[in-house]
C-alpha cells in the first residue's frame, strides 16, 4: 500500500537551507537497511501568496526552492542512479560527478543544434561552407547519441555490480509533488506531498514530525487528486 505523508507549510517556511532531510527514521526508505548514509533527492519549488493584478506574469510572494531528501543504503543509491540520473546533480559523490558531467554534455550538445538551427534559418549570413548547418546539427545530435549511449553503458555497468538474485530494490522511488497556492498559506496547509510505498519507514517519519498521514486509497486523497 502506498502512504502519503502531508508536510505542512510551516516545515518549508521555517527550512534554513536549501535541504528539506527526512533523516528520520535512520535506515534506508527503500529497503529498511540499517546503515543509509545516501540519499534520494527531490527537487522542488513551492509557491504561495499570488500577487494580485499580475495577469501575465505570475509572482508569488512565497517562493521556495528546495530539494527533499530521504535516506538510502549504498546498494539502492547506486540502483536509483539507473532510474533517475538526473537528480544526482547536486550530490558530492562519484557518482554526483558523473550527473553533472553528463548534464553539462547535454547542454552543450543542445546549444550546438540550437546553433546548427539558426544557421539553417539564415539569421545569420554564413556562406563559407555549404550545408555548414547541418554539420553543426550533426555535431551536436551526435554528442547527444554519445552521452545517452554512454548512461545506458554505465546503468548496464552499475546493474552487474548489484547484489544478483538476492537484491531487488524492495520499495520504487517516492512520488512527491508540491502544492501551489494562491492565498496566504495557514501553517499547517500542506505544502508537499511525500507518497511512499514503505508503511513502516513513512509511518514513524510522519508520528516523528506530527505530520499527517492517509493510505492513497482514502477518500480524502482521492478527493485531492481531482
Ligand atoms: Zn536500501
Amino acid at each position: 500500500m502506498t502512504l502519503q505523508v502531508s508536510i505542512p507549510a510551516k516545515a518549508i517556511l521555517e527550512l534554513n537551507s536549501q535541504i528539506l532531510e527526512l533523516d528520520f527514521p535512520a535506515r534506508c526508505s527503500r529497503c529498511n537497511m540499517p546503515n543509509a548514509p545516501f540519499f534520494e533527492t527531490h527537487p522542488l519549488h513551492y509557491r504561495a501568496d499570488l500577487m494580485p493584478n499580475r495577469n501575465v506574469a505570475h509572482r508569488y510572494r512565497i517562493n521556495r526552492s528546495f530539494s527533499l531528501r530521504l535516506p538510502l543504503c549504498e546498494t539502492c543509491y547506486r540502483a536509483s542512479f539507473i532510474e533517475d540520473p538526473e537528480s544526482f546533480s547536486a550530490d558530492a559523490t562519484p557518482l554526483g560527478k558523473v550527473a553533472r558531467v553528463r548534464s553539462a554534455c547535454i547542454k552543450i550538445a543542445a546549444g550546438i543544434a540550437l546553433v546548427g538551427f539558426i544557421l539553417l534559418m539564415d539569421i545569420v549570413p554564413v556562406n563559407t561552407i555549404p550545408f555548414l548547418w547541418l554539420y553543426v546539427i550533426l555535431t551536436g545530435v551526435g554528442l547527444l547519441g554519445i552521452v545517452f549511449g554512454a548512461t545506458v553503458l554505465m546503468s548496464k555497468r552499475l546493474r552487474s555490480t548489484l547484489p544478483g538474485s538476492d537484491y531487488n530494490i524492495r520499495y520504487p522511488r517516492a512520488i512527491v509533488y508540491e502544492a501551489i497556492e494562491t492565498g496566504k498559506p495557514a501553517p499547517n496547509k500542506t505544502a508537499v506531498f511525500l507518497r511512499i510505498r514503505n508503511e513502516t519507514w513513512a509511518r514513524e517519519c510522519a508520528e516523528k514530525h506530527q505530520w499527517k498521514i492517509d493510505s492513497t486509497d482514502s477518500p480524502s486523497v482521492k478527493e485531492n487528486e481531482k
